[in-house]
């Protein structure tokens, strides 16, 4: 959850408790931890079917903090015996587990692509080296804590509305040390980067930020999020959330421009899960054309401000 609504990156999370549940023959539950707006998240969760959507609400929960949602967790997880406890592989899902896993002695693996029980155990998929290899892991420890990735599970089933139960955690004891003190945020009216059907993502190939202003048009035109190189967040062009790549955002748009970008490793390693690649770039050896389904060798500052004249600015 994030201010109050449920985020679509979540539903990675409840599409993989729903297969582990059906497939190992057990129940699945949700758990909504905040402030205002968990009541609307929680009964959204319980349309799922899990066996119960577990809530903790209050002041010191409206903005997420690893310290106080890990010992939350762990009381809920230590009280109600669950052997399988998976958040999708957001930024907040990969700074609240490791810390649960650490208080629960839990064996993590983090960005769940996959998974099949085998000889008794559940061998979980992860990719590593950029997407390149995807390594098989095995967690020893009773309780397995999981990072999904949001690009490989969608689209859970609706199911027999659950229960809603609220869980009072007690004391956080040391947990509170740590306050949210200041949330500095980029504001767009855009789509979300990791929740939009969209994405247009340039790079260095851009030149100048005054050329930003023709992708933005042609973005606003299709209603798409923007996204871009980890070299155009250095060169300070555009704010470092919405790098797309491996160390930004993995997205899983239905289309994804790419515009004036190379096509590095790092940053396919962010858009492997895209439908379909419409690429643009004056380079015809370009590593991004090994991946579009679409590409044209243009100079973007000519053809980005030709497509928006023809879709009609
Ligand atoms: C550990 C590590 C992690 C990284 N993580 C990420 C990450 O998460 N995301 C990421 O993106 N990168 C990441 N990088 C950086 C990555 O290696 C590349 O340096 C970066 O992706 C290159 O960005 P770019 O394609 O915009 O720039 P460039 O490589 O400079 O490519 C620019 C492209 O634009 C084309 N071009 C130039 N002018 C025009 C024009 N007028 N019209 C059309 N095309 C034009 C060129 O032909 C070229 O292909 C990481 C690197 C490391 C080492």
């Amino acid at each position: 959850m994030q201010s109050g609504r449920l985020r679509g990156t979540t539903l990675s999370a409840v599409r993989f408790a729903q297969e582990i549940a059906e497939q190992t023959g057990g129940q699945w539950s949700a758990v909504v931890i905040g402030g205002q707006g968990v009541a609307d998240v929680a009964e959204r969760l319980g349309s799922f079917g899990p066996a119960k959507v577990y809530t903790v609400v209050g002041d010191a929960f409206e903005h997420c903090l690893a310290g106080p949602y890990s010992v939350v967790l762990a009381k809920l997880v230590e009280e109600h015996g669950f052997e399988v406890i998976a958040t999708a592989s957001t930024t907040t899902g990969r700074d609240v587990m490791p810390r649960l896993a650490a208080r629960l002695g839990a064996g993590m693996v983090t960005g769940v692509c996959a998974w099949e029980s085998r000889d008794g155990s559940i061998l979980y998929k992860r990719k590593v080296f950029s997407g390149g290899v995807v390594a098989s892991v095995t967690v020893s420890s009773p309780i397995h804590v999981l990072t999904i990735d949001a690009t490989e599970f969608s689209d859970p089933m609706t199911g027999e509305q659950a229960d809603v139960v609220a869980f009072e955690p007690g004391g956080l004891g040391a947990a509170y040390r740590a306050r949210f003190a200041e949330l500095q945020s980029h504001d767009s009216a855009r789509p979300d980067l990791t929740e939009a059907d969209t994405v247009i993502g340039f790079g260095r190939g851009v030149k100048d930020p005054a050329n930003i202003s023709n992708v933005e048009k042609l973005a606003d035109i299709l209603g798409a999020a923007l996204g871009g190189t980890r070299a155009v967040v250095d060169s300070g062009w555009m704010p470092n959330d919405l790098q797309v790549g491996q160390t930004g955002k993995q997205i899983a748009p239905k289309l994804y421009f790419a515009l004036g970008l190379s096509g590095s490793i790092q940053h396919i390693a962010g858009i492997r899960g895209a439908k379909k690649i419409v690429a643009i770039n004056k380079d015809p050896e370009a590593a991004i054309f090994e991946v579009a389904d679409i590409g044209l060798v243009a100079d973007m500052q000519v053809a980005v401000p030709e497509i928006v004249e023809l879709l009609g600015e």
